[in-house]
């Protein structure tokens, strides 16, 4: 069997980053990707806060990443890794066609959307639940819809969909966003948006289509409907962390140490997936320069 020095368990901004800085420390290196490069950032139509670009699309960055990691010769097969396990000195890593072996991994496996939970979230989604404005905010030109959540990832995509629907309905849990405070001012000073404070959606109503939600005030316990055509949730998102059994938080979000390595000892964590204060695209490259100084380190 093939034996790489370093396996990449996923494909965003930290795991490409990985495979920059192991292509350039010569390591025998594979990246394993399940749905292409990119990761939860090319859901993202704007980003405004990763030096070097002023403005650019989420696709158009990770575009960026993956022609510079394959111009340097990084090998990235598409497929799904199901589980890693330690053998000790080697690695296992699992896909549905074959096993592959390693050295060392780096798991940069990311994050997925965390779903509301409530009554009718499931069963309409693609039918006017949607996690993804970019992709579904089009099918709602001129409609009015309610946006749930209060973080950077709510408060952009509300800045998004604003240009395309009749109103933004922003239902937060709390009077205070979580949000960084530019996209604040833009989102409170925007005529299309209008929020919804110390508010929960209790349940999205719809048959076949979302006609409306179930609205809960928190604070008063007073319960309304409100009428909208769709429903964009942005409450958080879970870690792809199922596949690996290492340390983790109580989210399932991995525990590293100041070298990001993981509690098995060549195994490192980097990005979303790992528990940590700030995920951005910046912090995110940052960790897969770091890993792979530590894998170096490892390797001897
Ligand atoms: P987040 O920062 O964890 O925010 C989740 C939001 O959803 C919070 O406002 C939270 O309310 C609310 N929430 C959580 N569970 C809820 C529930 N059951 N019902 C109603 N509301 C609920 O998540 P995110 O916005 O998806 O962002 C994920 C990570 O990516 C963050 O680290 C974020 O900074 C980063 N990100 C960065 C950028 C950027 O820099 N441009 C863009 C997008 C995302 P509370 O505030 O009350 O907890």
């Amino acid at each position: 069997m093939n034996i790489y020095d370093l396996i990449i368990v996923g494909g965003g901004p930290a795991g490409v980053t990985a495979g920059i800085y192991a292509q350039r420390a010569r390591l025998k290196t594979i990246l394993l990707e399940k749905l292409g490069v990119g990761g939860q950032i090319i859901l993202s139509d704007l980003v405004e806060n990763y030096p070097g670009f002023q403005e650019i699309s989420g696709f158009d960055l990770m575009q960026k990443f993956e022609a510079q990691a394959k111009t340097l010769g990084l090998t990235i097969d598409d497929c799904e890794v199901t589980r890693v396990t330690d053998k000790g000195e080697h690695k296992i890593v699992k896909t549905p066609d074959h096993d592959y072996m390693a050295k060392s991994v780096i798991i940069a496996s990311g994050s997925k959307s965390r779903r509301l939970g409530v009554k009718g979230e499931e069963a309409l989604i693609g039918k006017g639940v949607s996690f993804c404005a970019t992709c579904d905010g089009f099918f709602f030109r001129g409609k009015d819809i309610v946006l749930v959540g209060g973080g950077n990832s709510a408060i952009t995509e509300a800045l998004y969909l604003a240009k395309i629907v009749n109103k933004v309905y922003v239902v937060h849990r709390r009077s205070e966003l979580r949000a960084e405070k530019i996209l604040q001012e833009r989102a409170l000073e925007n005529p299309v948006i209008e929020f919804v404070w110390d508010s929960v959606v209790e349940e999205i109503i719809g048959n076949n289509v979302v006609t409306g939600v179930v609205l809960r005030n928190v604070k008063t316990k007073e319960r309304s409907e409100l009428a909208v055509g769709g429903v964009f949730v942005y409450v958080g998102i879970t870690p792809n962390t199922e596949f690996i059994d290492l340390e983790k938080d109580e989210n399932g979000f991995i525990h590293t140490d100041r070298s990001l390595a993981t509690s098995i000892p060549g195994i490192f964590a980097v990005g979303d997936c790992r528990q940590t204060e700030l995920r951005q695209v910046a912090t995110a490259v940052g960790d897969g320069a770091l890993a792979v100084t530590s894998v170096e380190r490892y390797l001897g």
